[in-house]
């Protein structure tokens, strides 16, 4: 059935502000955007009311990791669970990141090979619901380096030939994106973040299998040089970033149409001021780098907003203190602690997280997947109105409600 959505205020992902509208959506799609007053052909639609409400864009979370297992439904206090339960943990993740607004995630590393395949194709094909999916391989780091976290496998042949030969089979079993540990982190081992995890031979090699393959790299790269061995190599997402020097900045935006970065500033946050209950204190916050790292990425993040390098929200969130579901918080973090105004932040979850699902998402557009939200208030002053479920009102995704609107008339 078509959908009309009338009397709302329409932030349409790109950064310009809100403007009183009406969006008809067709089949999967919105089929016209137009002003308050002007006539839309939509006999026959559901009209949704929406009562001065915003509409806008899915979000899309630009840093997931559904198979971390806890959630705001649910603490679970491993990374490791036998695969049947995993795989279905994640799929209660996937759905309650939906719940959450976000309706595109892109994913940087699973905890089981295959998990995120399988429930991409599930979710689009419609069976079970979640974000659309770009689904990674599971999160690879070094043998024996720096306290490597269970869950991270250090076990691949790291031969150039071994490498090559993982990214060709990650292609061929059906993911869309590899991640690699390109750093160490101090959250897994005090001075980690400096420790280089692939050679620059060995980054190059999957850097050149990958394009030949035709799947996208993510990585984690905390030390200055592993973000340079990623722009080097073409890695197209590469997250942290917290100790990128000058000289890094400047390799970053000389390739900024090709590359994304997302810090992941709520896992820092929570460990610094809301993991206390789960034994992390501000001794042990600071022993994991945690307060270092947020200061540095406030200059860091900034810097290159400055740039025109594109920086998304989201990240890392599936810890018992920083679980999935809060996804939206990152939005706020990015006001707070980076200076982005709430309409950058907000066009940053959606318009540029669509470029970076490479799909037509994140901006409401005719000819764009109907991926959208009907927030009561208005987020483009205040985005910490995104964190409360209950104020979306409806979300939408490729035409369909996950949540139908309370105050939909046909
Ligand atoms: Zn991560």
């Amino acid at each position: 059935m078509d959908t009309l959505f009338t009397n709302v205020m329409v932030f349409d992902g790109t950064g310009t502000e809100r403007f009183p509208g009406q969006v008809l959506v067709r089949g999967d799609r919105i089929a016209a955007v137009a002003p308050v007053g002007a006539t839309v052909e939509a006999t026959g639609a559901r009209i949704v009311d929406g009562g001065g409400a915003t509409l806008m864009p899915g979000m899309v979370e630009a840093h997931a990791h559904l198979t971390w297992p806890s959630s705001v439904e649910r603490v679970i206090n491993t990374m490791k669970l036998p695969p049947e339960e995993h795989m279905l943990v994640t799929a209660q993740n996937a759905r309650i990141t939906l719940d959450h607004g976000f309706t595109s995630a892109y994913s940087a590393g699973a905890l089981g090979e295959r998990f995120e395949v399988a429930l991409r194709d599930m979710i689009d094909r419609g069976f079970l619901p979640g974000p659309r999916l770009r689904a990674s391989a599971m999160e690879k780091g070094a043998e024996g380096v720096m306290g490597v976290p269970e869950g991270h496998d250090p076990t691949h042949d790291r031969s150039i030939d071994g490498l090559r030969s993982y990214v060709f089979a990650m292609k061929a079993l059906g993911c869309d994106t590899i991640k690699f540990l390109l750093s160490s982190d101090e959250g897994f081992a005090p001075g980690g973040s400096q420790v280089l995890m692939y050679s620059e031979e060995e980054a190059q090699a999957i850097g050149r299998a990958a394009e030949e393959a035709g799947i996208w790299l993510a990585c984690h790269a905390q030390a200055s040089e592993a973000v340079k061995r990623a722009v080097r190599a073409g890695f197209r997402a590469i997250y942290h970033c917290t100790y990128a020097d000058e000289e890094a900045l400047d390799m970053m935006e000389a390739v900024k149409d090709r590359i994304f970065m997302a810090p992941a500033a709520g896992l820092l946050y929570a460990r610094c001021f809301e993991a206390q209950e789960f034994g992390i204190g501000p001794a042990e916050a600071e022993r994991m780098g945690a307060r270092s790292g947020l200061e540095l990425m406030q200059q860091v993040v900034p810097e290159m907003r400055r740039r025109g390098i594109r920086v998304l929200p989201g990240g890392d969130y599936g810890f018992p203190y920083n679980p999935v579901g809060r996804n939206a918080r990152d939005l706020q973090l990015f006001v707070e602690l980076f200076g982005f105004t709430p309409r950058q932040a907000l066009a940053a979850a959606t318009s540029q997280g669509g470029e970076l699902m490479d799909l037509p998402v994140g901006t409401v557009r005719e000819g764009c997947f109907a991926d959208l939200l009907l927030v009561e208030g208005d987020p483009t002053v205040d985005v910490t109105l995104l964190q409360d479920p209950a104020n979306l009102l409806a979300i939408m995704q490729g035409g369909r409600f996950h949540r139908a609107p309370a105050l939909a008339t046909v």
